[in-house]
Parts: C-alpha cells; structure tokens; sequence
C-alpha cells in the first residue's frame, strides 16, 4: 500500500496563465523545471505548460536540458548551472543554451564559436547581490568595458537573480533591480530577464522582457506575507496501516521521543522521510483526516509515521487516506511545521508514491 501524490496540471496550467496575464503581452514567461519540475515531473510538466504556449525553459543541470531535448525539439532551453568542461559540443549539437555565469564559461563557449565559425547563442548571467553564480563585479566590469570579451557569442537574453524578493520591501531587491537596470543598459539588442515567482509578483519593474518563475507554477505562494495568489498543484494522502490503542505513560517511536500523558489512539501512517516527510516534522506537524487535524507523535521514521487520532470524532481505520497535502494544509504550512520552505518540501517528495496526473 503506498501513498498517492496527486499532481493537478490542470492548476499548474491555470497558474501559467495567471502569470502570462499578470506579465502582460509584451513579457514572456518561461518555465523553471529545474530539480524534475521541483520534484512534481519534468515531462509531464513540460509537456502542460508547452501545450498552454510556454516556449523557453530553464533547468539546473545539461542532463536535465538532454530530457527535455528528447521531448521537443522547439523549445528554447536553458541551463543555468552553465556550461561546464566537456559538454561545449553536446550543448551546440542539442541547441541548448547556456547560462554564462563566468569568464572561463564565457571562454569555453566562444572556444567553440571559433572552431566553428560561427556566433554561438548565450545568455549571460551577472551578479547583482546574491554572491553565488554570474559575473562578479570585477568580470562584469571587465566585460562593460571591453565588449570583445563577449567575441562570437550572440547575447539573447542578459539576466540576473533574485535573493531576498519573498520578503515584502526588502532594500537589497530593488539594489539588485537598480544595478540589473544599468548593467542591462549596456546591452540594447539583447532581451533582460531578472524576476523570479517572487519578483513576477512585486512590481512590474522588474518583469522586463521575460519573467522566470518556478515555485509559484507548483503553487507556493509567491509572496508569503498574504494569502497565496496561486492555485495549489500538489495533493498527497497516504494510508493508515495499523490503529493502536495505548496507555498513559507509554512512548512511541524511535528514542522514546514522546510519552503518552493519557490513554490515546494512534495511527501509524505508510510515510516517513524517505518519502519527503521531513524528520524535522516530528512532534510539530499536523496531518488531516475529514479535515480534522491529527499531531505528528514522537520521531518520523524512514518508513512510518505515528500521528494522534485520540480526539477524533470520526476514526480511520487501517486502509483510509490521511491528507499530508490538500485543502488543509499547503505545501507553505507544511514546510513552516518542518522549519524549512516549500521548496524543499516539493523536492524532497521521494519516488515511492503512485503518481497520479490530474
Ligand atoms: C530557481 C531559479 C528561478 C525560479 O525561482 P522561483 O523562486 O522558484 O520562482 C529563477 N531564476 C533562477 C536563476 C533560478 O535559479
């Protein structure tokens, strides 16, 4: 018996196009399907917002690029780790683009320019803030200085990220969209790309030519301090394989880890953290039987789970579903319980569920 995580493309469609109408006609919005569409399926993800008019996509990694190449031969894809030694030819050969995020990728790609012949497409990535990929300071002054560091490259999109735009008003958002602006000026034929889901959703400054969201397609809220503006994407309910009866002053579960102060009824669900259910839950999440909230008890196992049903009206019994996710509690409450974020939450949902595309 396993659990069932329910994945609802035609929520995810209908995000997409939340997102195209939020962004207007002139700014496209493409698909981030990093990480396997943030845990919920590349292909299938792909194929959905292809079929709702999505064109451009940005994965993490080359393989990633590869599968998405094997399924479609139009799209525009994208890679933002970059193009890492060895893989200059496969990325030209499978019309992949790379994200430039240094000098010696930049090298690396116009290598190849030159043994072909021909102007290679990129998109470069500076660094306005978050200190983790794109030209630094020093590369990106370099670069705005003396244009031929960029030789025989084709610069399509110019492009940097966010790192603070969940927070409401966080000063270091409009620094970084400040510095994109002039950094972005340098470059007029190129197209400019800065937001995230985040971003997409705080201003339309920062939308410029093409918005990349990610997490708000899988119905994360975008912006955490209001109520979610998107559609929820992913449900998942697992079964209850055995009901106990236990007495005041017994424990449960690995280390002891909680004592019973009264005579209770437990369910032992089939879901632990190899299934995604992080171990960080334990004693603090919830999870829902006909809406009824039921406490996570002592540790989370690899494989199982022990919940509270003593104060439920309604009991299950072995066989019933318990909502882990759905209409009572997000993939963004769920994550609070754990201490984490949804993001982690969705890619760290396991492979043993039935997965059931809606
Ligand atoms: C992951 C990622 C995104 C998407 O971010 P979300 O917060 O999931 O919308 C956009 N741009 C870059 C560079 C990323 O790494």
């Amino acid at each position: 018996m396993s659990g069932v995580l329910t994945i609802d493309l035609k929520a995810l469609a209908a995000n997409y196009r939340q997102f195209r109408a939020l962004a207007g006609p002139d700014v496209a919005v493409a698909g981030v399907v990093k990480a396997d569409a943030y845990g919920l399926g590349a292909e299938q993800v792909f194929k959905a917002l292809w079929q709702e008019g999505c064109t451009e996509f940005f994965v993490a990694t080359p393989e990633e690029a590869f599968a998405l190449r094997a399924l479609e031969d139009e799209a525009q894809i994208a890679v933002l780790g970059g193009l890492w030694p060895g893989y200059a030819q496969d990325f030209l050969q499978q019309d992949i683009i790379p994200v430039l995020n240094s000098l010696e990728m930049t090298q690396r790609w116009q290598t190849l320019a030159q043994q072909k012949n021909q102007s290679l497409p990129a998109i470069l990535h500076f660094d306005t803030g978050m200190n983790r990929l794109g030209f630094g300071a020093q590369e990106t002054q370099k670069i705005l200085e003396d244009k031929t560091h960029l030789e025989g490259l084709d610069v399509q999109i110019v492009m940097s990220h966010f790192a603070c735009a969940d927070e409401k008003d966080h000063p270091l958002t409009a620094h970084q969209n400040e510095r994109f602006a002039k950094i972005a000026a340098v470059f007029p034929g190129a197209r400019k790309s800065l937001a995230n889901s985040p971003g997409l959703f705080r201003a339309q400054d920062y939308h410029y030519d093409l918005v990349r969201p990610g997490y708000a397609l899988y119905g994360g809220n975008p912006t955490p301090e209001t109520d979610n503006p998107v559609r929820p994407v992913v449900r998942l309910d697992v079964p209850v394989l055995q009901i106990r009866d236990v007495k005041k002053g017994e424990t449960i579960g690995y280390g002891a880890g909680h004592r019973f102060d009264k005579d209770t009824q437990t369910a032992t669900l089939a879901l632990g953290y190899a299934d995604g259910f992080l171990r960080s839950g334990s004693g603090r999440a919830n999870v829902f039987f006909k809406g009824q909230a039921c406490p996570v008890l002592g540790r989370i196992s690899m494989d199982l789970t022990s919940i509270d049903i003593g104060s439920l009206q309604e009991k299950p019994q072995p066989g019933d579903m318990i909502e882990i996710l759905g209409a009572h509690q997000s993939v963004d409450d769920l994550a609070e319980a754990a201490g984490t974020i949804g993001y982690e939450v969705l890619t760290a949902l396991g492979t043993r569920y039935r997965r059931s595309y809606v």
